[in-house]
């Protein structure tokens, strides 16, 4: 018979360096190290941020009508966006902005915030530039600015002192003297995220002027990444920077239908800026992946129409799915506060940080003694306890890391946050599937729920 034989080939060794410089130093990721864990011990999944549940049933619907939608939903579309989706993306964010926006010259779509992000950073910075990241940041910023040739900048977000009443991502403040201090000659831009990730922080209006002005004193841009726009609590109004007075010409406003719709496996994503911007963001496009997919677009387009109908009123989506967070929101707020911890209570997105330095957990997992604290802590959690959150120290500069490892990021757009373990597995089970991407564990959906309840209540 026949029988197979495994032939090891050496391997070829080239004499000379293999790797681009640009690559250097950036081979380790928070995401890809912390959901291959996820994956490996199939835990309840607070960390990474996508919800386990699907986008409403508008979106799904009309994502199953652009699949059925004939062949030109099959085939290339227009390189810089979807005619139909960059239209109605300019008109409903003209109406927010009071301004005319020109879908074709003033709006790209991208494969998702990230692309659009990398786009931005890659089409505007040059190498010796500089740019200003407020901390804590969403990571990626760092290693696309620094891909592009620039030197990042920070500028931290510091905690006031507050006594007797609860935390709140408000209580953390840019100092204004310090933030004018990091504007220089070679400063080409400043990076914001409102609502921030992983604190929750809403820039309000003053402190969004405050920027501006400062931007405009000394002729940088802003890249302003609003992916959590629609996201926020208790009366919170997220403002777009690009709205203040002569900061249109000068901001570019990063979204995700990922974010807005729930539905982050699309990767639809948009860049918005002045037609004089953005005609370099396109350059790069065209010469990275050229088209985005048709028919996730299509869907997306479908859903910006609906939204632009009812905008403000109840049936909005984007009004209903901050009311549904915010219970969700409580509940984790209170589940943290009942086992001893304090948590950051957000103003917007949908993390929620908190301080574990009172839980005085003993680590002492040899492989991860070298690590931050906030690492260790979260290894703990997911190898012991069964429960994902996400290190904050992931989300500042090198040199600040040390002093933020005593916190730590849950998501709350989790159906599991509501479960009660004995009545709702079932509806759990249906959201089963969603919640563990790389693959199901072995054990029952209920002994998972119980799992994360238990830590909910009693972590240590
Ligand atoms: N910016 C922020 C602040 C984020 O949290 C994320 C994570 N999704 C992104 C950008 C990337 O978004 P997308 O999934 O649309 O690429
Ligand atoms: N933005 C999400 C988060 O902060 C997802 C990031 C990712 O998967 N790379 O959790």
């Amino acid at each position: 018979g026949w029988f197979l034989v495994r032939i090891t080939l050496p391997r070829t060794i080239m004499s000379r360096q293999l790797h681009a410089r640009r690559v250097e130093g950036f081979d380790k990721n928070i995401w890809v190290e912390f959901t291959q864990l996820i994956s490996d011990y199939k835990v309840v999944n607070l960390g990474q941020g996508f919800p386990d549940f699907g986008p409403p049933s508008f979106m799904q619907e009309a994502y199953c009508n652009a699949i059925c939608g004939g062949a030109s939903m099959h085939q290339y579309t227009r390189a810089f966006g979807y005619p139909r989706l960059v239209k109605i993306i300019a008109k409903f964010f003209g109406r927010i902005m009071g301004r005319e926006i020109d879908p074709m010259e003033e709006v790209l779509i991208t494969v998702g915030a990230y692309h659009a992000l990398f786009c931005t950073f890659q089409a505007l910075v040059d190498e010796g530039d500089e740019v200003i990241i407020v901390e804590p940041f969403f990571d990626c910023y760092e290693p696309m600015v620094m891909m592009a040739g620039g030197t990042p900048v920070y500028i931290p977000l510091k905690p006031k002192e507050v006594t007797g009443s609860a935390l709140s991502s408000a209580d953390w403040l840019l100092c204004p003297e310090e933030v004018a201090s990091k504007f220089n000659p070679r400063t080409k831009a400043i990076v914001i995220n409102t609502p921030n990730n992983p604190l929750g922080k809403v820039f309000q209006r003053d402190e969004l002027q405050m920027i501006a002005d400062l931007c405009i004193k000394h002729d940088v841009l802003c890249i302003s990444d609003e992916v959590y726009e629609w996201l926020t609590y208790d009366g919170e109004h997220h403002i777009k920077i690009a709205s203040l007075p002569g900061m249109w010409e000068r901001t570019v406003t990063i979204g995700s239908a990922g974010k807005s719709f729930c539905a982050t496996g699309w990767k639809v994503g948009w860049a918005m800026c002045s037609g004089h911007i953005l005609k370099h963001l396109k350059t790069f496009h065209q010469n990275s992946v050229y088209h985005c997919p048709t028919a996730p677009q299509e869907a997306v387009a479908v859903g910006f129409q609906r939204e632009y109908d009812v905008f403000g009123t109840e049936e909005s989506y984007f009004r209903q799915l901050p009311a549904q967070l915010h219970a969700k929101r409580l509940k984790l707020a209170k589940s943290l506060r009942s086992v001893g911890l304090q948590p950051i209570l957000p103003q917007g997105g949908y993390f929620m940080t908190t301080d574990i330095s009172s839980l005085k957990v003993e680590l002492n997992d040899p492989d991860t003694k070298d690590e931050p604290y906030d690492y260790r802590f979260v290894k703990w959690l997911i190898k012991e306890k069964g429960l994902a959150a996400i290190p904050v120290s992931g989300f500042y500069s090198p040199e600040h890391r040390a002093d933020f490892q005593n916190y730590i990021r849950f998501c709350f757009v989790k159906v599991i946050l509501l479960m009660d373990i004995q009545n709702e597995s079932e509806q759990y089970r249906e959201n089963y599937t969603c919640a563990f991407p790389h693959g199901l564990p072995d054990q029952d959906p209920p002994k998972h729920i119980a799992r994360t309840a238990l830590f909910l209540t009693k972590v240590a």
